[in-house]
């Protein structure tokens, strides 16, 4: 079932409780970071390094971010950071999520209230 259609079925009230309990469980927003990690396996040229038999360096992390259409970034994540990083990325989609949640109850609650409205 879509989740509009979902939404239409719950009461003024328990849409209210639902939009007021994604807001309080919304992460801190300066905790949020978009992007994507990505794990690499890398060779360092030299011939006679065990990379060159196949045994290659790493895992190397690197945040990678879509900047627009066919553009996008990348650094290298230190692994000391590597925790902090995934995480802000979990809170950034979460927050993401959660506001496309209350959005969706907003617009519910806005077609109920001019329903309820009498045409001048
Ligand atoms: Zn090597």
């Amino acid at each position: 079932m879509k989740a509009s259609r979902a939404l239409s079925k719950l009461s003024d009230l328990a849409l209210q409780q639902r939009r007021r309990g994604l807001a309080k469980m919304l992460p801190p927003a300066e905790e949020t970071l978009r992007g994507s990690l990505i794990e690499r396996y890398l060779t360092c040229g030299n011939p006679s390094c065990k990379c060159a038999r196949g045994e290659r360096h790493g895992p190397v992390w690197y945040l990678t971010i879509t900047l627009g259409p066919g553009r996008t970034t990348s650094a290298v994540v230190p692994s000391e950071l590597l925790e902090r990083v995934r995480h802000w990325i979990e809170n950034y989609r979460k927050v993401k999520g959660d506001l496309e949640k209350i959005s969706e109850i907003n617009r519910e609650l806005l077609r109920r209230e001019r329903k309820k409205k009498p045409r001048d």
